[in-house]
């Protein structure tokens, strides 16, 4: 699968026991199955009913040629919750979100600023469990393997 943002690089698989993500190493960005981002929402109905409902968007930034990397299509982008002008790629045939270079921080830092309330919640709890998984996977450099096809 290549990156679909750099388009020759291939996107390097990271792995860890039965987890994994793929991510570019020229422009960080990210793919994470629409599951394990689901990781981020758990135990709260508003960020799971607009994650992946709200209407599709025309991106600000050109993004809408972005193609899906494992089928081909062109995925869809949305913005993470109603107005944090993150704007995500989404293929729901695969499951499959894609996320740009700093995307997953930008993501942390509006949960933390526009959600105080969830701090020391069970949902704060779930959203650092991702944060370290991602950082974890992330770290494990050595084991980034380019992948073809
Ligand atoms: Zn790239
Ligand atoms: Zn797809």
């Amino acid at each position: 699968m290549n990156c679909p943002v750099c388009k020759d690089e291939a996107l390097g698989l990271i792995k860890h026991e039965n987890q994994q993500l793929h991510r570019c190493i020229s422009c960080s960005g990210l793919l994470i199955s629409t599951n394990d981002f689901i990781e981020l929402q758990k135990e709260n109905d508003r960020h799971l009913s607009t994650l992946l409902t709200k209407p599709e968007k025309t991106s600000k930034k050109n993004k809408d040629s972005r193609k899906c990397p494992s089928c081909g299509k062109t995925m869809k982008c949305t913005d993470y919750e109603w107005d944090s002008n993150i704007e995500i790629e989404v293929c729901e045939d695969c499951s499959l979100i894609w996320l740009d270079g700093g995307e997953m921080a930008a993501i942390h830092e509006h949960l933390k600023k526009e959600h105080p309330e969830l701090i020391e919640s069970e949902l704060e709890h779930e959203t650092k469990k991702f944060f370290n998984w991602v950082k974890y996977l992330l770290s494990k450099a050595g084991e980034i393997t380019p992948r073809i096809g």
